[in-house]
């Protein structure tokens, strides 16, 4: 077995991959509008009911059609995942681990019709396209060998006449209900984790994003996945959300979205149904108010360069963005200058051409709640930079920065999703840090200090479950950064770590009498 090794991104300085991603922009483009089926059992089920994906930085534009479940369909995939679990169990976990290595060569060689995909989806620009790829390439390659691993079982003590064993078995059928913000890796991701432990599963893509997904599960089938093994079930969640949810014959939920829609699962999950015998399993992972801390001897430029990167990256729909940057009064005015100047160079605009920085937010609800809380900001701050909207063609946000923010402030506290960056003075450390800790999320966050002694103070008693030292607080990466929040922001499953696919299987002991 080849080492886990992280995908690299595309350099697009070379010309041919640069003229090749041309090539897969221009041929994504003349397949706008397509059709998709939703896939139950292995059939393909062209509903007239269809999601209708499209682009936000021409809204006009159609980027395809997506077969839509009904509450009678999803009833019919359930049954059908419950049918295929006992199969798919057997299989020897390295037969499975092979289905998702040869789905992450299949994509390596497609790799830019797959980021062409989300360019016109959803608004990502090229570097940002390309690294969910290159994510999703990883989850596979890593995923496939954290099962390898975990199928040798631990060792326990067996004792003279006494043989033990201690090994994990799949648990049944998963409900997955991906986000749109990261529409191919952490679709990808939640996905393969639940298949390649021998579960089953109905994946709901997102509504705002579900051509990407539904090109996934081709690349799936052309790995050999056996009909039935996952249902795509495109739909409405409220038509379809807590149906699937409260289904006797989930065993478990992989949620990655919303607080809003992670505490609705987690609740619901938690009753009982008629014909249910086990206690479902919920991995919800949320928002988060992730905050960058300069310290009064941090390298500001440093400082100003991780804050725009962290908080302007995909026009801040991460839920691992930076919304808040919290600055020692000593270097305030310094970086807040550097943060403006930096952040004037942002190319906005259409994410298809190749140096955009920036490109639209992903529809008009977000769009909308964006410009709220850009009004809500003008009263608790001052506007520094940007607070231009423009929904005419698509859900153009220009980067937006709101200084001298109390840290009680609305914007503070509350997660936007959207190109926003709140400003706070600290007097000290201790104040940076309790400015730090003063949500209810607990997702990423990041200091700046030379100071060590603050780096190990920050170690314990920054709350979040990804900290990040002299550096921005996005972009984790697979195996190397595993990903996940404490509080309000989930249930620290941990993405990409060594302990995810845990969530999904259930340790056995056996004990023979010898
Ligand atoms: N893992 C991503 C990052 O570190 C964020 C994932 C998300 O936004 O859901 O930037």
């Amino acid at each position: 077995m080849i080492p886990y090794k992280n995908d690299d991104w595309t350099d697009f300085t070379v010309s041919e991959n640069h003229q090749d991603m041309k090539e897969s922009l221009a041929n994504f483009e003349s397949e706008l509008g397509r059709e998709y089926p939703l896939i139950i059992g292995g059939e393909r089920i062209f509903t007239e009911d269809k999601l209708v994906s499209i682009n936000p930085y021409r809204k006009d534009q159609v980027v395809g059609k997506v077969s839509k479940a009904d509450q009678e369909l999803a009833e019919k995939a359930i049954q059908n995942a419950y049918k295929a679990f006992d199969s798919w169990r057997k299989w020897p976990a390295h037969m499975r681990a092979d289905i998702l290595f040869k789905s992450a060569a299949i994509i390596r060689r497609r790799r830019h019709e797959f980021s062409a995909t989300m360019v016109f989806e959803s608004g990502k620009n090229w570097f940002e396209a390309d690294a969910d790829t290159s994510e999703a390439v990883d989850f596979l390659e890593y995923y496939g060998r954290q099962m390898l691993e975990l199928d040798q079982g631990k060792t326990v003590i067996s004792r003279q006449d006494e043989k033990n064993r201690y090994f994990y078995q799949s648990m049944g059928v998963g409900f997955i209900v991906p986000p749109w913000n990261f529409p191919f890796a952490i679709m990808v991701g939640t996905t393969v984790s639940a298949l390649v432990t021998g579960n089953t599963v109905v994946l709901k893509p997102s509504e705002k994003t579900p051509v990407v997904a539904a090109r996934f599960i081709e690349v799936l089938e052309e790995a050999g996945l056996p009909e039935g093994v996952l249902q795509f079930v495109p739909g409405d969640p409220k038509v379809i959300g807590d149906y699937i949810v409260d289904h006797p014959l989930i065993r478990f939920i992989n949620f990655t979205g919303s607080r809003a829609t992670g505490t609705r699962i987690y609740e619901r999950a938690a009753k009982v149904h008629p014909g249910q015998k086990w206690f479902k399993r919920v991995v919800a992972e949320m928002g988060g108010k992730d905050t960058i801390l300069v310290d009064r001897d941090a390298d500001l430029d440093l400082a100003a360069r991780s804050i725009v990167t962290s908080s302007f990256g995909f026009s801040g729909q991460k839920c691992s963005a930076c919304s808040r940057a919290v600055l020692h009064q000593d270097i305030y005015d310094e970086v807040l200058q550097r943060v403006i100047a930096l952040t004037k160079e942002l190319k906005v605009g259409n994410p298809a051409d190749p140096d955009m920085d920036m490109g639209p937010v992903i529809d008009d609800i977000q769009f909308n709640r964006i410009r709220e809380y850009i009004a809500i900001g003008k009263e608790e701050g001052e506007l520094v930079l940007g607070g231009e909207t423009d929904d005419s063609q698509g859900f153009m946000i220009q980067p937006t920065i709101i200084a001298g923010v109390k840290p009680d402030a609305r914007i503070m506290l509350e997660e936007v999703f959207g190109p926003l960056l709140a400003v706070a003075k600290a007097k000290d450390f201790d104040e940076l840090l309790e400015i730090a800790n003063n949500t209810e999320y607990a997702l990423t966050g990041a200091l700046l200090t030379r100071s060590r002694e603050h780096i190990e103070r920050a170690r314990h008693d920054f709350q979040v479950g990804n900290l990040y030292f002299n550096r921005g607080c996005t972009g984790s990466i697979v195996g190397v950064h595993p990903f996940g929040g404490f509080n309000m922001s989930g249930t620290d499953a941990k993405a990409g770590g060594p302990d995810y696919l845990l969530n999904f299987l259930l340790a056995k002991t056996t004990t023979e009498n010898l």
